[in-house]
């Protein structure tokens, strides 16, 4: 890797899907990106493989990131990159098998708030200590991957999930306010239905396929339209954007 300093992207759960497509994004703009993933170190090597096939810049680093001391071990060894923090992308989630919320027990609905609230509030604080103009920081971005479920409730299939999404916008606008004069804009995605693995964890692969067409544009979305609109939130021409979301849905 050059030995040149680059603005650093952090990018969460960044081993395939809509994060995979955010890492590859930042990392074509000069960033050098950290691929954060959690079981699958393959599948976390081949993005590195293809950003660097780019003649870009990536790391990978394997935490799991609702856990608060694999947190500090990852932005311990970001800060022993060459660049500054200027990016984090909060894009972990889970979801769990299709249900109503009567039938889930308070395990599964612990695990899926704990993965997608704790990894955006553990990371979020971690780089805000570090972006902040208030703390010797240069400042920074931070967009956070929530869902259309914040708005919708997902009923009948994942109301834990959607819950757990409409946290994720709560923290969005209220640490947004929070930062807004250190230096730091804090905004969210809010992606609607999305061509990529998570569906499988629901149980149902071709799910997409199966409610495109309630979408007003009559398909489903790429993990890419998704990591252009967080690319868009984190750069400079949304300078004057902060606590704000912005719907990739195609209309639902
Ligand atoms: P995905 O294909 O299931 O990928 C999830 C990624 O998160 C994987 O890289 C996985 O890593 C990682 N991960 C899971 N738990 C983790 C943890 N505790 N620590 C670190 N990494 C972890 O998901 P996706 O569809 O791209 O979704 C990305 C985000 O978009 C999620 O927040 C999701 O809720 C949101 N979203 C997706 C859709 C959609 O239709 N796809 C719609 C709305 C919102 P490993 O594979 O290494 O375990």
């Amino acid at each position: 890797m050059s030995s040149i300093s680059r603005p650093i992207a952090l990018i969460t759960g960044a081993s395939r899907g809509i994060g995979a497509q955010t890492a590859i994004k930042f990392a074509r703009h000069g960033y050098l990106v950290v691929i954060n993933y959690h079981r699958n170190q393959q599948a976390a090597e081949q993005v590195k493989q293809q950003i660097e096939a780019e003649g870009d810049h990536a790391i990978t680093y394997q935490a799991d990131v609702s856990q608060p001391q694999q947190v500090a071990q990852l932005f311990a060894a970001i800060d022993e990159l060459n660049g500054d923090l200027r990016v984090l992308v909060n894009n972990v989630g889970i979801l769990k098998q299709q249900s109503r919320l009567v039938d889930m027990d308070l395990a599964r609905f612990n695990q899926v708030m704990h993965t997608n609230v704790n990894s955006c509030f553990l990371c979020s604080v971690a780089a805000v200590k570090r972006m902040s103009s208030q703390q010797g920081g240069q400042g920074g971005v931070i967009v956070n991957v929530s869902s259309m479920a914040a708005c919708t409730g997902s009923p009948n299939e994942y109301v834990d999930y959607a819950a757990s999404k409409g946290a994720m916008d709560s923290l969005t606008r209220g640490l947004a306010l929070e930062v807004a004069n250190e230096g730091i804009r804090v905004n969210a995605v809010r992606p609607g239905l999305i061509y990529t693995d998570i569906h499988a964890s629901g149980g149902e692969d071709g799910r997409v396929d199966r409610l495109s067409s309630r979408i007003p544009m009559q398909r489903g979305g790429k993990a890419e339209e998704v990591a252009n609109a967080i690319y868009f939130l984190a750069c400079d021409e949304a300078s004057f954007v902060t606590g704000s979301f912005v719907d990739v849905s195609g209309g639902l």
